[in-house]
């Protein structure tokens, strides 16, 4: 098999947001940059993206950075990476404004300035009353971000290759990344991509789940290519369960609606959220909302025949307030339920939505590994950026609004350093002689008709057998047969029957390495979240309720070659102020 080969400076796989901010910031400073993406940039899963994007703007009330950073450190449950958090909260604002005049139209208020909506988690003077700190483009931030950002790589002449499925990463003997395997789409035509620096930006793993909110493509490649080139994955026991999912369906409900006024209700028709916090009350973190909702339901006051979901209402707002900030939610409960929610609630339960974990990175997003002796080191030519990565601003629970700024900063911070790096990396390292042979090996995986079960029937049963045994709550023995179905699929994969149809073999083999993708990755979830024996964040075990600081405040790290799982410590020291002690976390 002959492989084509390109050259670049600089690799980009992922063209969601996190990938094309960091390309528009190459490409503006006359970097060589290739983005690689499966799907068309503008259908990447930024698109769905609904509510908005948090800066500290205080054009709706009194905000500023310091407060935002103390509530992404209470609401990552003191999991996040306080250096990261402060980065991030600190560059929000300018990053906004970066959008802005990239041209994505942000909802405004009367005298001009951008319109901001309160969301879960955040306050005003450190944890006092509900700030109002998210931007957002109506209820379809994500599609405005991505189609600005999109327009103006196409202006800064950014080379895409659109519907190239990236297979895995190359590193030379002495780990140095090299670029990495892609194949067309269409053709199955392999191609080696050559890069003095790669950056991964390939979103989560939303897919994991059967009922979730994320694209169908959303299945951790970025992640689980990391594994397979010797990198360990970072904190992915904490998925977070978005509160509010059409039920039954998964749809993301976003929080926004919560923001605006609306409120959720059990079959008696109680403001149950009282009970559990009862200060932010739906504008609880998002951990303890999916916890209240699937404990109402548990316990019998759930809505409907199967008493599976409780409501959010919203009628009370008044039609002309609905429609002109929740357009976008309106079109769907309208399409998917029949009815417009101004006038009656919207059925919701918990749905799977986002993936903390990821490869991790440092703040600058360089992949950073463990060092046999001595500290984490950085894997060079290797970044990561945005949902695949764990830099970790968002720790054990990620608060609304949060990922697209975790995106914008990070990408853009990532380019940055690639730009340095380049300056002091002027020349492509040599391939290495056997390197194209062991490429064409890569290559060959379910090239092959197997004669066991079909890809869609594994992927199936896969996505159950999360929810089941690694879902809101979680036990010991639930997560210890997890971990054994798991580990059964992910063998039986290896005789993997692909879609009988000569038309879409290429895609029938793509839908193959994507499920070898979320194998991977459902191994190194539930093998974190049978490790860890605390209750953190979005992580919640029944049988050990509590958080557990002495032993846990601590990042752990799954490695494949050993399917085995240590640790290493948060950093919790920030860059200029003075570090958030962990407390108890109430609402
Ligand atoms: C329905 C929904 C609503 C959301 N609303 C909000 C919100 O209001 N506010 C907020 O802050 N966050 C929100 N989030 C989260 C946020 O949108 C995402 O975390 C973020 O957009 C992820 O961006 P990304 O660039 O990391 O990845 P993505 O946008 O997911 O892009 C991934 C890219 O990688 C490419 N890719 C993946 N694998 C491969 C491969 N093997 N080969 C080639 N290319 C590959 C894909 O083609 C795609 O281009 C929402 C998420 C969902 C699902």
């Amino acid at each position: 098999m002959e492989i084509a080969r390109r050259k670049f400076d600089t690799l980009i796989i992922g063209a969601g947001g996190g990938g094309l901010r960091a390309a528009l910031q190459l490409a503006s400073a006359e970097a060589h940059v290739a983005v690689v993406s499966k799907v068309f940039p503008t259908r990447s899963h930024t698109v769905a993206a609904q509510g908005g994007v948090n800066a500290a703007l205080a054009n709706v009330r009194p905000d500023n950075w310091h407060w935002h950073m103390f509530d992404t450190v209470k609401g990552s449950d003191y999991l996040g990476d306080q250096d990261a958090i402060e980065y991030m909260c600190r560059a929000a604002p300018q990053a906004v404004y970066e959008l802005e005049h990239f041209g994505v139209p942000f909802s405004r208020l009367d005298d001009g300035r951008i319109y901001q909506r309160q969301f879960g988690g955040q306050s005003m003077n450190f944890g006092g009353e509900q700030a109002a700190r998210t931007c957002a483009a109506a209820d379809r931030t994500g599609h405005a971000i991505l189609h600005s950002l999109y327009q103006q790589n196409i202006r800064a002449k950014t080379h895409f290759f659109d519907e190239y499925f990236a297979v895995d990463l190359v590193r030379d003997a002495e780990g140095c990344l090299l670029g990495a395997l892609v194949m067309d789409i269409a053709s199955g035509e392999p191609l080696l991509i050559e890069a003095k620096t790669t950056l991964i930006a390939t979103g989560g793993v939303g897919q994991l789940f059967r009922t979730n909110t994320n694209a169908l493509i959303n299945t951790g490649d970025g992640m689980a290519m990391a594994l397979r080139a010797g990198i360990p994955l970072q904190d992915m026991e904490f998925f977070q369960f978005h509160p509010t999912g059409i039920a039954g369906k998964g749809m993301l409900i976003s929080e926004a609606v919560r923001g605006e006024g609306g409120y959720l209700v059990n079959a008696g028709g109680e403001r149950f959220m009282e009970r559990y916090a009862p200060h932010a009350l739906d504008l609880a973190s998002r951990d303890v909302v999916s916890r209240a909702i699937a404990t109402e339901i548990r316990e019998g006051r759930g809505c409907g025949p199967r008493k599976d979901h409780v409501l959010l209402k919203l009628d009370h707002l008044g039609s002309e307030t609905v429609h002109k900030r929740l357009p976008g939610i309106c079109d769907m409960v309208m399409t998917f339920l029949g009815f417009d929610p101004a006038e009656s609630p919207i059925p919701v339960a918990p749905t799977a939505h986002y993936t903390m974990g990821g490869i991790p990175t440092n703040r600058f997003g360089q992949v950073v590994v463990p060092q046999k002796h001595g500290p984490e080191e950085p894997v060079p030519g290797l970044y990561a950026a945005g949902e695949c990565a764990c830099v970790s601003v968002h720790g054990a629970n990620r608060l609304g609004g949060n990922s697209l700024l975790d995106i914008i900063v990070f990408g853009r911070a990532a380019a940055n350093h690639i730009i340095e790096y380049l300056r002091e990396n002027r020349y492509h390292r040599p391939f290495p002689d056997d390197g194209l042979e062991a490429a064409r090996a890569r290559l060959a995986r379910w090239e092959q008709q197997g004669d066991g079960e079909s890809v869609d029937a594994l992927r199936g049963e896969l996505q159950q057998v999360m929810e089941a045994d690694c879902g809101v709550f979680r036990t010991e023995a639930v997560l210890a047969d997890g971990l054994r179905k798991v580990s059964a699929l992910a063998e039986r994969m290896a005789q993997v029957r692909l879609r009988d149809h000569s038309r879409v073999f290429n895609t029938a083999r793509i839908e193959a390495l994507e499920l070898e993708n979320l194998m991977e990755c459902a191994l190194a979830t539930v093998a974190t979240a049978l490790a860890r024996r605390e209750s953190r964040g979005a992580h919640t075990r029944i049988d050990y309720p509590r958080r557990d600081d002495v032993q846990w405040l601590r990042h752990s790290l799954y490695h494949r070659e050993t399917r085995s799982v240590d640790s290493k410590p948060v950093r919790t020291r920030p860059i200029t102020v003075d570090s958030f002690p962990p407390k108890e976390r109430v609402y």
